[in-house]
Order: C-alpha cells, then structure tokens, then sequence
C-alpha cells in the first residue's frame, strides 16, 4: 500500500499538494487590502506549496483553486486511458460530483478489463477478482457506493443520488485496486528478480531449505 493521502485541508500546515501531489509543508498568507486605514479582510487565503512553489486559493474555507483538490492523484500504474478518465473526473468533481462518479463507474469497468476480465458486468468482474486476490472488502466499498451488488447502476449511467462524498470514495477505491492488483504484484516481482538464481529455483521447487 502506498502512503497515505492527506487531502488539503484549511490552514493545515502539511498535506498533499493539490498541484503536485507530493506531501509538503504549506505556507499561508492572508489576502486583505486597508481602507482608510483600516483592515478590511476578504476570507481569503493563498496557500504555497514548499515543493513545487504553486498556490492554491481558498475563500471561506474551501479551496477554490485549483478545482480538483482534495482528489488524490491517480496511481501511475494505472493504463493511460484510465489515467485520462480519473483526471477528467476530477477536473469536474467539484461542479458535478454525479458526473464524476458516471466517469469513474466506466473507469472501473476499464480497469476490470485490464485486469483480464470480462468488461461487461463489473459485479461479475469484482466478484472474480476477489477469487484472485482482491480483499472482499473492497467489493464491499464498491457495493455500498453502488458500482457493484444489490445497489448497481449500469456503468456509465448517471445516478441521481450520487454526491460529492460517493466521487470522493470511487476515487480512492480506484487507486486502491490498481495497487492491489497492479502495484504490488509489481513491486513483489522486482523484489522476486533480486534474488539469485538457485534461490528462485529453489522456490520454483518449492524448497526452500536450499544452501546458497
Ligand atoms: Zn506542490
């Protein structure tokens, strides 16, 4: 599992940029102007990333700029097409939550499909991926925020009583599949090629009692 996402938050010091996506410390400055000496504040706050130096804006407390925050970036394991839908999505998370997660529904059907199934019926498709591997709560995540079981709609459809928190949690659930499914196996397989070669076949073997 990679670390762990600490989405923007309103003059907290450190977090996940919403520009870069590295967590960094945040520096805050206050926009107020004076009239006739007098302060006049505008409940509005810059906030400037240490890492990449980019500013988000924030007005009575939530960020308005850039749009997309509090979103997670997407796992770079992911295959490039879902990467571009999970990006779309989260350009417009903000205005539309509901189109968002019509987005991330398809996307999740793409990623089904990249992991050797079907494609046509994710419930289908979580269950047999929960047959290799992928942890059963995980379908449970995904049937509470109805892309799978007894509350499904049909991937890609519009559901009427999706809201902002459901988008926020598809988007999670995603990046959690792909390093589930994708990552880790990735990472345990660099690990596996580090080992010398009678070790491996011993392993193949399945003895592991061998000398080196
Ligand atoms: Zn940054």
């Amino acid at each position: 599992m990679k670390d762990k996402f600490y989405p923007p938050k309103f003059q907290c010091d450190d977090f996940h940029c919403p520009n870069c996506g590295v967590y960094s410390h945040q520096y805050w400055f206050e926009v107020y102007y004076h009239d006739n000496g007098l302060r006049q504040e505008l409940n509005t706050f810059f906030c400037k990333c240490s890492h990449c130096y980019k500013i988000s804006i924030w007005f009575e407390g939530k960020m308005i700029q850039p749009s997309m925050g509090g979103v997670p970036l997407p796992n770079v394991d992911l295959p490039e097409d879902i990467i571009i839908d999970y990006n779309e999505a989260r350009d417009i998370v903000n205005k539309s939550p509901r189109g968002a997660s019509a987005l991330l529904r398809l996307a999740i059907q793409k990623l089904c499909k990249h992991l050797g199934r079907s494609g046509k019926n994710i419930n289908n498709d979580i269950a047999e991926l929960v047959k290799v591997g992928l942890p059963v709560k995980i379908q449970q995540a995904l049937d509470f925020v109805r892309v799978v079981g007894n509350n499904a709609v049909h991937p890609g459809q519009i559901d009427l009583k999706d809201d902002n928190d459901i988008a926020l949690n598809l988007f999670t659930l995603i990046n959690i599949i792909a390093d589930v499914m994708i990552s880790q196996p990735k990472e345990i397989d660099k690990l596996y090629n580090t080992l010398p070669e009678n070790q491996i076949d011993a392993i193949k073997k399945g003895d592991n009692k061998t000398s080196l």
